[in-house]
């Protein structure tokens, strides 16, 4: 494997805040923010109060979009949290960041606190925002999805697609596990099957603030074989021929245990997966 050169992290990432947003995100208060608990509610909660302090605005008048899904023969409901930047400019595209707000609750006392899954890519998505807002002039609406019941089969990200299959989304940037590095492997940036897409990847890689590597490890910690272009919420827009960007995914050991922690994230290599989530997303924003 050939050496990477890291360069300097830029200046607008506020690492404090990125911190404090996946430590929160990622506290006993929240319960491990199953679908439909108290816990989920908390996040939306301290998600909405973000997005506001940001200033990114309600898709279409809410932030809460709900939904029912269809689990295990009953019927069950969620919610979706959508947010918006609008562009500066008429007759914009979208541009979509998701990150799963999601995870598995608690048993007793016990939390399935989810912090690289997936508050890491919750505090990304919102650095992310910040960012984008401070650009003067913005060709495309960029929508925050913070999708629901990922965890169980993507339910959130297809309510999504389902309710409006037609908007047009020019690339979605999926989120989830950018907190920690997974024994050597280098951040994990899969795409979907596009010659355009994969090009301007290939550009950015010698600039891009991390050292990443296309696709994941090829096997979980588990031992089976996963298929990373349909692991997570991406996989719902790639059926409509969407262009997506997945960064994160390899299954630490950690990974849906209650040792995946605050403490336990690598807060350098969560500050530059974000820094590299941005440069990606930005790649399309002109
Ligand atoms: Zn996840």
């Amino acid at each position: 494997m050939s050496r990477c050169q890291l360069p300097q992290l830029p200046n607008w990432l506020d690492a404090q805040q990125l911190a404090a947003d996946a430590k929160t995100l990622s506290s006993g208060e929240m319960l491990g923010r199953k679908t439909g608990t108290e816990g989920a509610n908390r996040a939306r909660n301290y998600l909405i109060e973000r997005m506001q302090q940001i200033g990114v605005q309600p898709w279409r008048g809410q932030f809460l979009h709900p939904f029912n899904y269809p689990y295990r023969f009953s019927e069950y409901s969620g919610i979706n949290l959508i947010g918006a930047i609008p562009a500066t400019t008429p007759e914009a595209d979208l541009l979509v960041v998701i990150a799963h707000y999601d995870h598995l609750g608690n048993q007793g006392r016990r939390v399935y606190f989810g912090a690289d899954d997936n508050a890491s890519g919750m505090a990304a998505a919102l650095a992310i925002a910040q960012q984008v807002i401070q650009q003067e002039q913005r060709n495309h609406t960029v929508l925050f999805l913070f999708s629901d019941a990922e965890e169980r089969g993507l339910k959130g990200s297809k309510a999504f697609v389902k309710q409006w299959p037609d908007l047009p989304i020019n690339l979605v940037l999926n989120l989830d596990m950018v907190g920690r590095q997974y024994g050597n492997y280098r951040l994990a940036v899969t795409h979907s099957n596009d010659p355009e897409v994969k090009q301007k990847l290939v550009e950015l890689r010698p600039n891009s603030a991390s050292c990443f590597a296309f696709g994941q490890p090829r096997f979980s910690t588990t031992g089976s074989r996963i298929d990373y272009s349909r692991a997570s919420d991406h996989n719902s827009f790639s059926r409509y021929g969407t262009p997506w960007v997945y960064v994160g995914g390899s299954q630490q050991p950690d990974w849906h245990t209650f040792r995946d922690t605050f403490e336990r994230l690598d807060q350098e290599y969560f500050e530059r997966a974000t820094v590299t989530s941005w440069q990606i997303l930005s790649l399309w924003l002109d």
